[in-house]
């Protein structure tokens, strides 16, 4: 089976806009490839050659109740799917308590997620990332602009490298 990258983080970093630009099909693959789950928004890419599953989730919060909750929850089931975790952080935003719990339970689940810092169009990537180093995420993190295309290519065929 083709490689399964998770995109996960709190609400609003842009993980849709990273999904839309990353697959072309949507949605409509989920019956050629057991072992993936109904509930939760997959599509599917290619970078040099290279094919992938996507998957979309709504987003952790930390506060959740309700459909949030149901939310969540698929969050955590795309990372167990998960051979890649795509974790986003918002440059702009900076650094907060929801991306701390995220960093915290992918930390307990020993997923050695990628730290993705989006929204970097317009200011110094750099300074972005520092923001977000006292997560102590394993790897360096790896700045992006999801919405227009800034190092989107050069990121996903890094983290694609092993597969
Ligand atoms: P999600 O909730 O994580 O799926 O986030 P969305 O993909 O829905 O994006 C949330 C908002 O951030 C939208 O208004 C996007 O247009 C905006 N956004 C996403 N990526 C970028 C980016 O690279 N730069 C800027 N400036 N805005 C972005
Ligand atoms: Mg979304």
């Amino acid at each position: 089976m083709n490689p399964v990258i998770a995109l996960v983080g709190r609400p609003n970093v842009g993980k849709s806009t990273l999904f839309n630009r990353l697959t072309r099909s949507r949605d409509a693959l989920v019956a050629d490839f057991a072992g993936l789950t109904r509930d939760r928004k997959y599509g599917e890419g290619k970078v040099g050659g290279k094919p992938y599953i996507v998957i979309d989730t709504g987003g952790i919060s930390g506060d959740e109740a309700g459909i949030d909750m149901a939310m969540a929850e698929q969050s955590l089931l795309a990372i167990e799917e998960a051979d890649i975790v795509l974790f986003m952080v918002d440059g702009r935003a900076g650094l907060t308590a929801a991306d701390q719990m995220i960093a915290q339970h992918l930390r307990t689940q020993g997923k050695d997620a990628w730290l993705i810092v989006n929204k970097t169009d317009g200011i110094d990537p750099e300074m972005a990332e520092i923001d977000f180093y006292e997560m102590g995420m394993e790897r360096a993190p790896i700045s992006i602009a999801a919405a227009h295309g800034r190092n989107v290519t050069n990121m996903i065929q890094h983290v694609l490298e092993p597969f």
